[in-house]
C-alpha cells in the first residue's frame, strides 16, 4: 500500500499524521507534540522523530511513502522552504524543507502556509459541490489567518503568504498595535490574544459592570484570557458582552472585506475561538443575511463553522500531498 505524509506546526502543537493515498479520514493516524524552541532545527527534528515513530508502529516502509505535505504557520518562503519572521515559532528563519529532504531524500516535500492548507482540507473534507469553486477559510485563534480559493485555484502569492487576513487594518485611527507592527489590524480585536488585550485595557477604565467576571476569576486581573470573558458574557456581565461585542463588530468588517476582495460562496470558521462560536457566529450570519450592504457591497457568503477545530491543518497538508500527485487543478 501506499501512503502519503502531512505535517502542521503551529506556534503550540506540531501534529503529524500519515494516510493511505485514497485519503478517507477514518484511515489517518496522527501523533501530536509541543512545538519545541531550542534552537532552528528543533521543529524539524520533531517532524523527522514523529514520522520515524508513525512509520515504525504501523509497520510501514520509507519507499511506501508517496510525499510529504507541511502546513505551517508563516510567513513562508516557498523557494527557500523556511519560515521567516514568525512571533511564535521563535527564530527569526526556520529551515523545514532542507533538514527533512536529508532524511527522506527520495521523497516529495510540499511546504503551505496552514491557513492555506486548512481550505484544501475544507476543499476536500467538507465543502458542498457549489460553494467549492469559491471558498475562504477564517482561522480565529490566537491570530487570524485564512485561506482562499477563488474560481477554483487556490490564491498562493508571490511567497506563498497570500489571504494574511488577520492584518487587514480594520481601524485606522487605532492605538492599538499589533505583533505585525502596524495599528488596529483585525486580529487586535477580534483574535483570543486580542480580546484579552483589549480587555486588561478596558477594565481599567469601564463604567460598565465586570462583577461577573471578576468573581469568575477571583479578582485577579491577570486570569483574564478570551474563555473568561465568553464565559462571563454569556453569563450577562456587561463588561465582558462589551469586549465581544467589539470582536463580532470587527469580525463582521474582517468578513465583509474579505467578501468584498474575493466574492465567495461560503466562509467556514475553525481555531480555537469557536469553541466559542455560540456568541460569534449568529451575529455574524444575522447581520450578513438581514442587512449585508452595510458590510459587503457583494452578495452575502454562507458563514459555516468547520467540524475539525483541531486537525485541520494536519488534513490540510494530507490533502496538499494527495492534489499534487494527482495533478489537481486548484494547484494550477
Ligand atoms: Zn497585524
Amino acid at each position: 500500500m501506499e501512503y502519503i505524509v502531512g505535517a502542521d506546526i503551529g506556534g503550540t502543537w506540531i501534529r503529524v499524521a500519515i494516510c493511505p493515498i485514497d485519503l478517507k479520514i477514518d484511515n489517518i493516524i496522527s501523533k501530536v507534540t509541543n512545538t519545541p524552541k531550542e534552537n532552528e532545527f528543533s521543529i524539524s527534528n520533531t517532524i523527522i522523530s514523529l514520522l520515524t515513530q508513525l512509520l515504525v508502529e504501523n509497520n510501514i516502509e520509507k519507499d511506501q511513502l508517496l510525499g510529504i505535505g507541511i502546513a505551517s504557520a508563516g510567513p513562508l518562503n516557498l523557494e527557500t522552504g523556511e519560515v521567516f519572521n514568525n512571533a511564535n515559532l521563535g527564530f527569526k528563519e526556520i529551515p523545514l524543507k532542507k533538514p527533512i529532504q536529508d532524511r527522506f531524500p527520495e521523497i516529495p516535500i510540499y511546504l503551505i502556509n496552514d491557513g492555506n492548507a486548512s481550505v484544501l482540507a475544507i476543499h476536500y473534507f467538507e465543502a458542498d459541490d457549489d460553494e467549492k469553486d469559491d471558498l475562504v477559510y477564517i482561522t480565529m485563534s490566537t491570530g487570524i489567518g485564512g485561506g482562499v480559493i477563488c474560481d477554483g485555484r487556490l490564491l498562493l502569492g508571490k511567497d506563498g503568504n497570500a489571504a494574511e487576513i488577520g492584518h487587514g487594518i480594520v481601524n485606522r485611527h487605532s492605538n492599538f498595535q499589533c505583533n505585525c507592527g502596524a495599528f488596529g489590524c483585525w486580529e487586535v480585536y477580534s483574535s483570543g490574544t486580542g480580546i484579552k488585550n483589549r480587555a486588561l485595557e478596558a477594565i481599567k477604565t469601564s463604567t460598565l459592570s465586570s462583577r461577573i467576571l471578576m468573581f469568575m476569576i477571583d479578582n485577579d486581573e491577570s486570569k483574564i484570557a478570551a474563555k473568561e470573558i465568553f464565559q462571563a458574557a454569556r453569563g450577562g456581565d456587561k463588561f465582558s458582552k462589551s469586549i465581544v461585542e467589539q470582536c463580532v463588530f470587527y469580525t463582521k468588517v474582517g468578513v465583509g472585506l474579505v467578501n468584498n476582495f474575493y466574492d465567495c460562496s461560503s466562509i467556514y470558521f475553525g481555531g480555537a475561538m469557536m469553541k466559542d462560536s455560540d456568541l460569534i457566529l449568529p451575529p455574524l450570519i444575522e447581520q450578513f443575511s438581514t442587512e449585508p450592504i452595510l458590510f459587503t457591497i457583494n452578495h452575502p457568503p454562507r458563514l459555516k463553522k468547520t467540524n475539525y477545530l483541531d486537525e485541520i491543518g494536519l488534513m490540510g497538508a494530507l490533502t496538499l500531498v494527495k492534489y499534487k500527485l494527482e495533478g489537481n487543478q486548484i494547484l494550477a
